[in-house]
């Protein structure tokens, strides 16, 4: 017999448990349907982001630090560490029960929630009275009838054409996070986050690392100042990037994995290594949802083609997150949980494009928001920039820390903030609160008036402020 319910929602990563928490709170009766397996075959609700994604990658960026710090760093505090060594096995078991510990609260909330989970794939049969019927197979098979479904499937990673990901010598995000020891030679094959956030864990634990990137710029989709800032530090770390390579044929042996490419200059070349990470983009995931069942309306790339409300073609049938144009990002799959959630209510839930702040967690960490300054003369805009380093902020300098820049972007008229730029320490956290500043439409004298803690390194974010109309409080 089939159950029914107010909401149906398919995937349980980052998009679909918030969206399933938020109905649930609005009073609606909610279930969630998610086929992630833990090692042992249970439920590990979370998707991507908590499974091979944000959560496993955040905890083995700050394990290897550690040892970088202990390694490197710790003697210019007075400190000894001999003999540092990495057990790596144990390091990728902390990363898993951070992972577990995350699988199992959202387990919980759900639970306090009262939202019902089914572990297992859900796909669409048809359309039902007053909703859809989905099937969810798995542990148990059950028939779900929802009048709202709310379809948050994720993406995959994309694997380069004829190089399938064995998980063992080439391999995806997941395979990257499992590597049981530090391999000797590393090559990566795309530099965007998360090659970069890969490659600088395996080249802290001493991995000679090579990533390979086609597009003949060093992230493109950042401020130019502040990715060239960033590549000067990566290339003093030792992280090896070549840019404008073309990429032929990759073969594997036992050996490992031998990589023939071109570079630059039209040379070929050949880059031998342990373990290849592929790292080139990931794909919307619609496997598995019988979307031609219904006629749920797809685009070129395989993502549900849905309006700016998050609504597909089909009457109260919606998508959130990797499986949707946008980017993929953790925090914007959230948002758009939230606002379907409450769209569904009845309210105007609402998702700001403009201040999804970007972050890359290497060291120094890039955070931004809003428009780079190539952007902005692309548009026309005219504007006013000013910047500052970390190397003059007293914090930083406390900390040891003081590689790069807080870089602010106003109106040249308005003063109102348009993008916000860091590279440097702990940029994560400072970039909240550009978002803050630019949600609330600020100038960039709302933060220069704004009294910041001393020392801190969000002072630094205030000179910049400052620095817009060429002012500084740093004598
Ligand atoms: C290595 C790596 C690091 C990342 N780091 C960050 C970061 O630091 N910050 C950030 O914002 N983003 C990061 N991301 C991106 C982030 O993980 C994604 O944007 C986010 O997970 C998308 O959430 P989602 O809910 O749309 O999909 P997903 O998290 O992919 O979840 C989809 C879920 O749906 C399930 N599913 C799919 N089809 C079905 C079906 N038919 N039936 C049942 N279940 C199904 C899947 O098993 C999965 O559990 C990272 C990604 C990777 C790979």
């Amino acid at each position: 017999m089939s159950k029914s319910f107010d909401v149906v929602v398919i995937g349980g990563g980052p998009g679909g448990y918030i969206a399933a928490i938020r109905a649930a709170q609005l009073g609606f009766n909610v279930a969630c349907v998610d086929e992630w397996k833990n090692d042992k075959g249970g439920p590990a609700p979370g998707g991507t982001c908590t499974n091979v994604g944000c959560i496993p990658s955040k905890a083995l960026l700050q394990s290897s630090e550690h040892f970088e710090h202990a390694n490197k760093h710790f003697a210019e505090h007075g400190i000894t560490a001999s003999d540092v060594k990495i057990d790596v096995a144990k390091m990728v078991g902390r990363k898993d029960a951070v992972v577990k510990q995350n699988n199992d609260g959202i387990l919980y909330l759900f639970k306090k929630n009262k939202v019902s989970f089914f572990h297992g794939r859900g796909a669409f049969v048809k359309a039902a009275d007053g909703g859809y019927e989905i099937k969810v197979t798995g542990a148990a098979d059950e028939t779900l009838v929802g009048k709202h479904i709310v379809l948050a499937t994720g993406s995959n990673a994309r694997a380069l054409p004829g190089v399938a990901f064995d998980e063992e010598t080439v391999l995806s995000n997941d395979g990257a996070l499992r590597i049981g020891a530090t391999p000797k030679k590393l090559a990566l094959i795309g530099s965007g986050v998360i090659g970069l956030e890969m490659g600088s864990v395996w080249r802290r634990l001493g991995a000679d690392v090579t990533i390979l990137e086609g597009l003949p710029t060093f992230l493109g989709a950042v401020d130019e100042q502040i990715a060239k800032e960033a590549k000067k530090a990566f290339d003093k770390q030792g992280l090896k990037i070549e840019l404008g390579v073309k990429v032929g044929e990759v073969k594997t042996s036992k050996k490992g994995v031998s990589i023939a490419y071109t570079n630059a200059k039209g040379e070929a070349q050949t880059l031998d290594a342990d373990k290849l990470i592929v790292s080139i983009g990931r794909v919307p995931n619609t496997i598995g949802l019988n979307a031609e069942a219904v006629g749920l309306a797809l685009d070129e790339r395989g993502a549900i083609v849905v309006d700016g409300d998050c609504k597909t073609n089909l009457p109260n049938v919606w998508a959130v997150g990797d499986v949707v144009r946008g980017p993929m990002l953790a925090h914007k799959a959230e948002e758009e949980g939230v606002a379907v959630a409450e769209r569904i209510a009845g309210q105007h839930g609402h998702v700001n494009f403009n201040t999804i702040p970007w972050v890359i967690y290497t060291s120094p960490e890039i955070a931004w928001v809003g428009r780079t300054e190539q952007q902005l003369k692309a548009d026309g805009v005219a504007y006013k920039a000013g910047t500052f380093p970390f190397l003059a902020n007293g914090r930083a300098r406390a900390l040891g820390d003081t590689t790069g820049m807080v870089k602010f972007l106003a109106d040249a008229k308005t003063d109102e903030i348009l993008g916000v730029h860091i590279v440097g320490p702990m940029a994560s956290e400072l970039i909240s609160e550009a978002v803050v500043a630019m949600e609330f439409r600020a100038s960039a004298e709302d933060i220069a008036r704004i009294c910041h803690a001393h020392p801190s390194l969000s002072e630094a974010t205030k000179e910049a402020a400052l620095a817009v109309d060429k002012r500084t409080l740093n004598f």
